[in-house]
């Protein structure tokens, strides 16, 4: 089968302090902030950077409490990658393909994420050691 649309929509990194981190990106290059979110059941807040041209974005991850996914991440490898993002058209259908082709999926359908969009984790044992999401392009209706 062949994979049409499948660009990296952006970068997750593991911060302590999202304004810390912001700036940091902000003294890199031109990045302005596109919006910020508590996603509650994750227990995380997001805050998405992007760039004058650029269409990849950065999304950064703090932790809300410290039992998080976000924190116990940070207390294992401290700051840095969490994971890469790749953006989609029909999520349904790439999530079908993906358990066919026998990549581990860390969820048994998609679930909503930041910004409303409905995403899904491949296991890094999948990908090399890497947290891989996929995530679709339209929000949820
Ligand atoms: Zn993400």
């Amino acid at each position: 089968m062949q994979v049409k649309d499948f660009p990296l929509d952006h970068v997750g990194i593991a911060v302590r302090d999202l304004d810390e981190a912001t700036q940091r990106y902000q003294q890199l290059a031109s990045y302005h902030v596109l919006a910020e979110e508590t996603v509650h059941a994750q227990r995380v807040k997001v805050r998405f950077l992007q760039e004058e041209k650029g269409s990849c974005k950065i999304e950064l991850l703090q932790g809300t409490d410290p039992e998080s996914p976000i924190c116990t991440f940070l207390k294992k490898r401290g700051e840095g990658i969490h994971h890469l993002a790749f953006r989609v058209e029909d999520i349904q259908a790439e999530m079908s393909r993906l358990r066919r082709e026998g990549f581990q999926l860390l969820q048994d359908h998609p679930v909503k994420g930041a910004l409303n969009k409905w995403i899904f984790f491949i296991h890094p044992k999948s990908m090399g050691g890497v947290l891989v999401e996929i995530c679709q392009t339209a929000a949820i209706e």
